[in-house]
């Protein structure tokens, strides 16, 4: 598969992407702290979008056609594309926060996925233990990512992560393939396709300039979905829990820097033996 030249940036553009990383990572700082039992996800929407707004950005997502919120809010069965509701978290959901900031025209999207404490203590492990195994393949993908030739080879570290892990922990795991990971930029959601799976072409070469989203949707059993009534709302159709993990990282001519994490993912990736570099 050929590709433009363009899905590379230059070194000037790579520096304009850090600032709307870092204000999507507040963003996700702020939603963090409010998913507790009896918030709502309304509730963790306006913290996110204050959170952009005091760092001199706007929401992306609204940006998205029909779309009216800063964030994604997917719950249990719920896996991406969630809307913000007025319904109360309750202890033991599993929430996923997509949420994106979008400063001088450049943007940055990145997700995570909490567990909040308490309701089933069987259950409630099964699905810490999914979110810290999607958690796992995305670093493991980005740890690929710093030393691949081609783009596909993230997604091959992503699937054997998740079924290693999967292995250890007795759970088939299902990753989802109708949606996947982007190219950043300009836009949000760009050339190229990064899969969270493995797949039989290469990809684009991996070489300064490449700025991508990976971004694993991992649920616990099949990874069949359907979209709810709200025409967004991605669900698994086993009702079985899911969780979505997400950064932006960009490549550049001294190694990566995951752009959606304040620390630019020295902390992840430190298990893989990876360390990021700053864009100068
Ligand atoms: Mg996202
Ligand atoms: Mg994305």
């Amino acid at each position: 598969m050929m590709f433009r030249n363009s899905i590379y940036k230059t070194p000037e553009q790579l520096r304009l992407m850090v600032e709307p990383g870092l204000a999507t990572a507040a963003s996700l700082k702020a939603a963090r702290a409010q998913i507790v039992a009896g918030a709502t996800t309304l509730d963790i929407d306006k913290a996110a979008e204050a959170a952009i707004i005091a760092y001199g950005g706007a929401s992306n997502f609204k940006l998205v056609p029909g779309y009216r919120h800063t964030i994604c809010a997917s719950v249990n069965d719920e896996v991406v594309h969630g809307i913000p509701t007025t319904r109360a978290l309750e202890a033991g959901d599993i929430v996923s926060i997509d949420s994106g900031a979008i400063i001088g025209g450049w943007n940055g999207d990145s997700a995570i996925t909490v567990v909040i404490p308490g309701g089933d203590a069987a259950e409630s492990k099964r699905r810490t233990e999914l979110s810290n195994v999607t958690e796992g393949s995305l670093w493991a993908g980005i740890a690929r990512l710093a030393k691949a030739k081609h783009l596909n080879e993230v997604g091959d570290a992503i699937q054997t992560y998740i079924e290693t892990e999967g292995a250890r922990v007795g759970q088939n795991y299902g990753i989802l393939t109708e949606y996947i990971g982007h190219g950043i930029g300009k836009t949000m959601h760009e050339e190229p396709p990064v899969f969270n799976y493995r797949v039989r072409q290469k990809g684009p070469e991996v070489k300064p300039g490449l700025v991508i989203a990976i971004e694993p949707m991992v649920v616990m059993n099949s990874p069949e979905t359907y979209v709810k009534a709200d025409e967004w709302t991605v669900a698994t159709t086993d009702g079985g829990a899911a969780s979505h993990w997400e950064h932006s990282v960009a490549v550049h001519a001294d190694g990566i820097w995951v752009l959606t994490a304040e620390d630019g993912g020295a902390a992840g990736l430190a298990p893989f033996g990876v360390t990021p570099t700053p864009i100068r």
